[in-house]
């Protein structure tokens, strides 16, 4: 298959160039996309025109590579649980503004259908968008806000995280279903580039969400969380958000809270999404009863990941040791590994990718798209070359051969997938 591309009027209006078909982009290049990798744009996935850039497209009959003068560049923002395997190709102008921190997989148009190069890459439900009905996700909120009359949390995740940000996992707690968030942090230790919870002013960009402004206390934390984990199906709690900073500098407090969840409940998984800066911090958790740990990274070399991240005092040997610390007391460990072509499917990375699993354990790789603008992110990290690249789907195929019983997916595993048939046992 062979889609057109796609330019708009850069009015909303968006249409196919017949004279050119689409092509993807790898790191720094324009490359033709193979035609068993295109699927139809998913059912919550949108398009973005990208001011102040042109599409590059091979022409039908030359089959040479060459701008798109008609209009600006477009791309795709698909939906949670797949993974884009290509980026949108095109030329920044000089006086492009910087795009914000969302995803830009390829698109093109064939046989009156939207098609993105991606794979579904996880079979629960969770995030879907068809699941999500407005006027339930209100109601839940109004009716446990009335419950929960005195708890910041419940009041930042109605209020905020539900009904401004429309966070899914916030919008599946207020309808007793699946992932509840648990923000706890206001505060981090790293600096990355394209932080969803805060961006210094001198940036061109704001951040998606605002962050929490306040340290919650363990009884806020304990009160929403285990009626939660009593009733909903297949029940995750999660302490780290998009919504905060580092919740592992809140590991005393999210100990205690831990502790005394269990004292009520049994049911479920706690999990932790984390940068995993401090390990000696995951192990007292571990000790008290977490269950689960998510470290997110944009790459699993060091250089990179530092180019990235800009840590405050910890290293990318602690992150590994987190992820081998959780394995130790038997914890559920993945990975929250931002996708970018050109970057992820690199030969070295693909080493380093290798080394960790071995090295650590892994039970998981959550491939996620990295929400960033592709020219300011290999920019900021100094990447100019992007050096030997596998392709996304090569190397997804490729870690899966060589690790048969490493899990992928996109989101955290409720207890049911983890103790029991991993294959069946979640939300569908
Ligand atoms: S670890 Fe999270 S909160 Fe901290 S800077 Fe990075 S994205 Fe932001």
């Amino acid at each position: 298959m062979k889609p057109f591309l796609l330019y708009s009027d850069g009015e909303g209006h968006i249409f196919e160039d017949t004279s050119l078909y689409a092509t993807g982009r790898s790191g720094w290049d324009a490359v033709a996309v193979p035609g068993d990798e295109w699927i139809m744009l998913p059912e919550g996935g949108q398009l973005y025109e990208l001011p102040g850039r042109r599409g590059i497209g091979i022409d039908v009959q030359t089959g040479e590579m060459r701008l798109c003068e008609k209009g600006w560049a477009v791309a795709a923002f698909i939906p949670p649980a797949h993974t884009g395997f290509y980026v949108a190709a095109y030329e920044t102008l000089p006086e492009a503004p910087t795009l914000p921190l969302f995803c830009y997989t390829a698109t093109g148009w064939h046989n009156n259908k939207f098609y993105v190069p991606a794979v579904r890459i996880e079979d629960d439900i969770r995030q879907d968008c068809s699941g999500y009905d407005k006027q339930k996700v209100k109601a839940g909120t109004a009716h446990l806000l009335q419950h929960y009359p005195h708890n910041r949390l419940v009041k930042h995740l109605a209020e905020n995280c539900a009904l401004t940000y429309e966070c899914p996992a916030a919008r599946n707690y207020f309808l007793g279903r699946w992932e509840c968030p648990i923000p706890s942090s206001p505060a981090c230790n790293a600096n990355c580039i394209g932080c969803i919870s805060f961006q210094p002013e001198e940036e061109g960009i704001i951040s998606s969400q605002d962050r929490l402004t306040f340290r919650p206390t363990v009884e806020e934390i304990v009160e929403y969380t285990v009626p939660h984990l009593e009733t909903a199906p297949f029940p995750v709690v999660s302490f780290g958000q998009g919504c905060e900073g580092e919740p592992l500098l809140m590991w005393q407090t999210i100990r205690d809270a831990i502790i005394e969840i269990r004292k009520h409940t049994k049911k479920g998984s706690i999990n932790i999404n984390t940068n995993g800066s401090m390990p000696e911090a995951v192990e007292a958790l571990m000790k008290a009863g977490l269950d689960s740990i998510r470290v997110s990274m944009n790459s699993t070399r060091e250089n990179i990941y530092n180019a990235y991240y800009r840590p405050n005092n910890y290293t990318f040997e602690n992150i590994i040791e987190s992820i081998r610390a959780v394995r130790k007391y038997g914890g559920w460990a993945s990975i929250n590994y931002f996708v970018f072509p050109g970057m992820t499917d690199n030969i070295e990375e693909y080493e380093a990718l290798r080394n960790l699993i071995r090295d650590t354990g892994l039970n998981m790789i959550q491939w996620r798209n990295f929400n960033i603008d592709p020219d300011w992110y290999l920019g900021r990290i100094g990447i100019t070359d992007c050096g030997e690249c596998m392709g996304i789907k090569q190397l997804m195929e490729s870690i899966h051969e060589e690790f048969p019983t490493l899990k992928f997916g996109y989101y955290n595993p409720p207890m049911e997938r983890i103790k029991g048939d991993f294959e069946k046992n979640y939300a569908h």
